[in-house]
């Protein structure tokens, strides 16, 4: 898929994504990811991964907790990131026309005009960008639970 910075919101995990390693993680998402995934508890609790390229332990990690879970209930409702698709691709931290990842959040003072930024303040919309998953969705994101844990060091 041609990269993208805008943010793709999924209510499901794609086909094959519990075991694609990070540099072939392009062949299913076309950049920036949130996706949705229900759980018993309601409230999510926001995961995110690949913020750099060249960093996959998150992935590696939360492909291994899910496919302990396969086919049950998760515990908790998440809300998963996946960063950033493109430098993963490459094995690098970020690619040259890209910003950091860590830099584009609500509240950084760079790169606020970068279609990254627009992309990370869409996760923090009221519905966490649920209105555009699919009405069958039974699960909500509630902001504020994001905000208390999206911060990540490095
Ligand atoms: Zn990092």
């Amino acid at each position: 898929m041609p990269h993208s910075a805008m943010l793709t919101v999924l209510d499901h995990l794609p086909e094959r994504f519990l075991d694609t390693p990070a540099r072939e993680l392009h062949r299913l998402l076309s950049g920036p990811t949130l996706i949705h995934l229900p759980g018993r508890r309601t409230p999510p609790l926001f995961i995110s991964v690949l913020l750099h390229g060249n960093e996959d332990t998150g992935v590696v990690a939360l492909q291994s907790v899910l496919r302990a879970y396969g086919k049950r209930p998760l515990p908790r409702a998440l809300s998963i990131l996946v960063g950033n698709v493109a430098a993963a691709r490459e094995g690098l931290r970020r690619l040259d026309d890209q910003p950091d990842y860590n830099r584009v959040w609500p509240g950084s003072t760079v790169h606020t005009a970068s279609p990254e930024y627009a992309a990370m303040r869409e996760v923090f919309q009221p519905d966490g960008g649920a209105r555009r998953l699919s009405p069958a969705s039974t699960f909500t994101t509630t902001p504020a639970s994001i905000r208390t844990t999206a911060w990540s060091v490095d």
